[in-house]
């Protein structure tokens, strides 16, 4: 088994007096300019839309974060062509340089850290020490892409006397990177770099929610070097502008993390081929998740209790990684049930940007709107075993814990995306995997256990991409735990992995008779 120890970037110590102290000064100096206007990046030029949204801050939903141009599908087609333009000198620029690119913009990003981390806990309600962890996963994305396309651009050598056989990768042309809102920076910074490295000129269309922060990667890229048109930045509305870049003849690849609605809207899309295009779109998807810890009668209940807590509602539950369902075996569930509790109780929901905060809000009225109709339905399916209060001021969903609950109760098979979870009982072991596997995701799940059979058998039967044995099945690291699901989580790439740029890239073979 190939190893690695891969130097990854540490976060900052919150333990730290002095470390606290220039996050607090961060926030403080991005206070000070909140409320400017971010527009488009095409072609190298930051150009105009007169169509301005506005973006508050989900903790204090009255506080203007700053307005963002959407771009027009005009735009997007200028961008495209722009791409166009530059991608046979990109593909041609030497993979050092195009590696010493992503190797410059981690080092901005390493000192440009703490407001970064303060723009994300404004923008998108993530608490600082989250926010944090956000660029060190952004930096590593960075730094191991660069490597591991340095390694890819060796190819493979399969001589023969005579006769010279050689195995390479080129880039596919012009990708769409669409990213998601809950890892506004590190998530968008992965998918660009890894887009930007193969050789691919690429156009990053933003959540919504998240496109100031995005605006900051564009920032960044143009400092650490992106040629004109190699890079474009487009936050513009999804539905028509994103939706056109899909359909778009010209582009190759399509590189999305979001919901599963949207994910299969655009595999089905990609699919189509449109008048003049002469090539079939490579999707890279990865949706959402309805994870699973079991919690077996072995179980360490300490260990187990923190790792669901932390696991269900850091960033009030919204990472696709997140734990939505406990199922605990019979002998363990009424004492399991309690100490849930008592932990969760411990657990501040305020706005995130509190130092005491440990559970901020949801990202907007639209996501709370729909926690809460999920949090209504499980009070008919199930039982509220506990909800903690809820402040007021922004978008606020308190903790909730529904016990008792059907495997296949709607809490038990939606993704709610929110500070919710199902506590499912199980009679054995065997119910338990049964029961974890029964549903359509199938991207993390965790298992507590001091049996050594049953951590062998969920090893091999327990259906995700990313099995996490007595510990939280958040916060997967770059080259450490390689991300990604299957089933209807996605299609099976792991972001942070050695094989995650194959799919930016295209492989030749070319033989020559000497
Ligand atoms: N990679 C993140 C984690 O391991 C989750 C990413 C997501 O929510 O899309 O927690």
């Amino acid at each position: 088994i190939a190893k690695s120890a891969y130097p990854n970037a540490p976060d900052t110590d919150y333990a730290d007096s002095a470390l606290r102290e220039k996050a607090k000064q961060a926030l403080v100096k991005v206070r000070a300019s909140l409320g400017n206007t971010y527009q488009p990046l095409i072609n190298g030029e930051w150009v105009q839309s007169s169509q301005l949204v506005d973006c508050f801050n989900p903790s204090n939903s009255q506080q203007l974060v700053g307005k963002v141009g959407y771009a027009t599908v005009e735009q997007a087609q200028q961008a495209l062509a722009a791409a166009k333009t530059a991608f046979p000198t990109w593909r041609n620029t030497p993979v050092r340089q195009r590696a010493g690119v992503l190797r410059k913009a981690a080092e901005i990003m390493e000192q440009r850290r703490f407001e970064l981390g303060a723009w994300i806990c404004l923008e998108v309600g993530k608490i600082l020490p989250q926010a944090d962890a956000e660029i060190s996963e952004a930096i590593d994305f960075c730094r191991y892409y660069a490597d591991e396309m340095e390694r890819l651009d060796q190819g493979y050598n399969y001589d023969l006397a005579g006769e010279t056989n050689r195995y390479t990768y080129q880039p596919r042309g012009i990708a769409v990177v669409i990213s998601p809102w809950n890892f506004p920076f590190a998530i968008a910074v992965g998918m660009t770099v890894a887009a930007l490295v193969t050789g691919n000129c690429t156009l990053l269309k933003p959540a919504e929610q998240s496109s100031i922060i995005a605006a900051k990667i564009a920032e960044i890229l143009l400092e650490a070097g992106i040629p004109p048109g190699v890079f474009s930045y487009l936050p513009a509305d999804g539905p028509t502008v994103g939706a056109h870049l899909v359909e778009h003849k010209d582009v190759h690849l399509i590189a999305f993390t979001g919901s599963q609605a949207v994910g299969c809207y655009i595999y089905a899309e990609a699919a189509k081929l449109k008048p003049g295009q002469k090539h079939l779109k490579r999707v890279i998807a990865e949706m959402g998740g309805k994870n699973a810890i079991i919690v077996d009668e072995s179980a360490d209940l300490d260990q187990a209790v923190a790792g669901v807590v932390a696991s269900a509602f850091g960033y009030s539950g919204q990472k696709c990684s997140a734990c939505s369902r406990v199922v605990v075996l019979e002998s363990v569930y009424e004492s399991f049930m309690h100490r849930l509790i008592e932990a969760t109780k411990s657990l501040n929901v305020g706005k995130a940007e509190d130092p005491s905060t440990t559970v901020g809000p949801v990202v907007d009225q639209e996501a709370r709107d729909r926690i809460l109709e999920y949090i209504e339905k499980g009070k008919q399916e199930a039982t509220l075993a506990f909800q903690s209060p809820t402040p007021t001021g922004g978008y606020f969903i308190p903790p909730t814990i529904f016990s008792d609950v059907s495997p296949d109760a709607t809490i038990a098979q939606e993704e709610i995306f929110g500070p919710v979870l199902a506590v499912i009982k199980a009679a054995n072991f065997n119910q338990a995997l049964e029961i974890a596997n029964g549903t359509n995701y199938a991207l993390t799940g965790g298992l507590y256990s001091r049996t050594p059979s049953h951590i062998e058998q969920a090893r091999r039967d327990f259906e995700v991409g990313n099995l996490y044995i007595n510990r939280n099945i958040t916060g997967a690291i770059v080259a450490r735990q390689p991300f990604g699901g299957f089933k209807l989580s996605g299609v099976g790439s792991k972001a942070g992995g050695p094989d995650y740029l194959l799919q930016f890239l295209e492989p030749r073979s070319i033989t020559e008779n000497i």
